[in-house]
């Protein structure tokens, strides 16, 4: 499931061996996480985490939701969102009132311009939704689907938009 999601993060832009930071992120994506994540390991978890990363950038650990509860995109979003943690961005604020994550509970990111791990990750889903290639239109749906949850649950203050 894990090479799966690294399968998506490297073939989804239409011209795959582009990936220069001077293009969309469905691009660069790929790029950075392997720039970022150096090691990856899986165990069981406690179920309330998809990945941790550990020591700012020492390694990351996949949980069982990870595996079974996010399909192959919000994995490879996941992976991105993790590299984030890697390029040393932790998250600096509570969840908001209602968010699934639970309120006030720590791991959400302030707002979009922190330009945090939960931004990374809705902006990567969000352009496999714009511009995903070698996929199917329910799967891009699932990405749409996942980047507006995230949006209205992961930021202390909401981006104010929806992928639509
Ligand atoms: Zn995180």
């Amino acid at each position: 499931m894990t090479f799966g999601a690294f399968w998506l993060l490297n073939y989804s832009a239409d011209d795959y061996n582009n990936d220069e930071y001077s293009n969309n992120m469905l691009h660069w994506g790929r790029h950075y996480v392997r720039d970022q994540m150096h090691d990856v390991r899986a165990r069981c978890g406690d179920g309330s985490a998809n990945a941790i990363t550990f020591g700012g950038s020492d390694y990351v650990e996949l949980y069982l939701p990870f595996f079974y509860q996010l399909n192959v995109v919000g994995r490879a979003a996941t992976l991105v969102h993790e590299s984030r943690h890697f390029g040393g961005k932790g998250h600096d604020a509570n969840f908001p009132s209602g968010s699934a994550f639970g309120t006030g509970r720590s791991g959400a990111d302030s707002g979009w311009d922190y330009q945090g791990a939960w931004m990374f990750d809705v902006l990567y889903l969000w352009w496999f939704y714009a511009a995903g290639t070698r996929t199917t239109d329910a799967l891009k749906q699932s990405a749409k689907q996942r980047g507006n949850f995230l949006i209205d649950n992961a930021f202390a203050q909401h981006p104010g938009f929806t992928i639509i």
